[in-house]
């Protein structure tokens, strides 16, 4: 069979890995990895993409070229893999540009879309399409599994445990807690306006 005509991804060793159809809406990232109005960055192992719906200022995916389903599917032959994600996530953020953000990188413990990927998210959570709790405490409680402690687990027992889906659900209909300061917040506009207002202390404090 001639390689153009193989089913699946092919990686630049040669490896195959069955790619999902790319017509649902949970194997969007498929095509978004095609994008070039989304693509920031691509080589052999890797691809950074834009978040089209950002939660933050700077918000950014690394995706494996090789299709990795989820964070379940990962084993200690992944380590290298995961290391390189967090490396060129973490020189997209060393930019000027975002000299004055802090970033988080890991992964969701349950993702919404399909082929595994890195959130690389600046913590400021000021964003337009960032409209819900669910949103907001997706990346500010357990649900977001920092990327360190992924590789530190694949090189300790060889996978990734994540919280069950009941956990899951817990995180995410805990109350609004600012992540800077710790004070409650009963609604999204509340917390929103909140946040603002850390970000203009840090400008005067400039
Ligand atoms: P997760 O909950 O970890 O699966 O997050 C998936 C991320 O993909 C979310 O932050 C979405 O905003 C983002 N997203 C969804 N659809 C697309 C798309 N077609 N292109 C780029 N990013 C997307
Ligand atoms: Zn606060």
């Amino acid at each position: 069979m001639s390689k153009s005509v193989k089913r699946g991804s092919e990686d630049v060793s040669g490896n195959t890995a069955k790619k999902p159809c790319t017509g649902h809406w949970a194997n969007g990232l498929l095509s978004a990895m095609e994008d070039p109005n989304l693509r920031v960055y691509g080589d052999e192992q890797v691809v950074v993409i834009k978040d089209k719906y950002p939660k933050a200022q700077f918000h950014f995916l690394v995706l494996p070229k090789i299709h990795i389903p989820n964070l379940k599917k990962l084993d200690e032959s992944h380590v290298r893999l995961l290391e390189y994600m967090q490396e060129v996530g973490h020189k997209i953020t060393q930019k000027k540009q975002f000299s004055d953000h802090n970033f988080r990188f890991g992964y969701h413990a349950e993702p919404s879309m399909n082929h595994l990927h890195l959130h690389v998210i600046s913590d400021d959570f000021c964003s337009d399409s960032l409209k819900t709790k669910k949103h907001y405490n997706s990346f500010t409680t357990d649900h977001f599994i920092d990327s360190q402690k992924v590789i530190d687990s694949l090189k300790n027992t060889g996978k990734v445990t994540v919280p069950s889906r009941e956990e899951c659900e817990k995180f995410l209909k805990q109350p609004l807690v600012c992540f800077k300061c710790g004070e409650e917040m009963t609604t999204m506009p509340k917390l929103k306006l909140h946040l603002k207002s850390h970000i203009a202390g840090t400008w005067l404090a400039v």
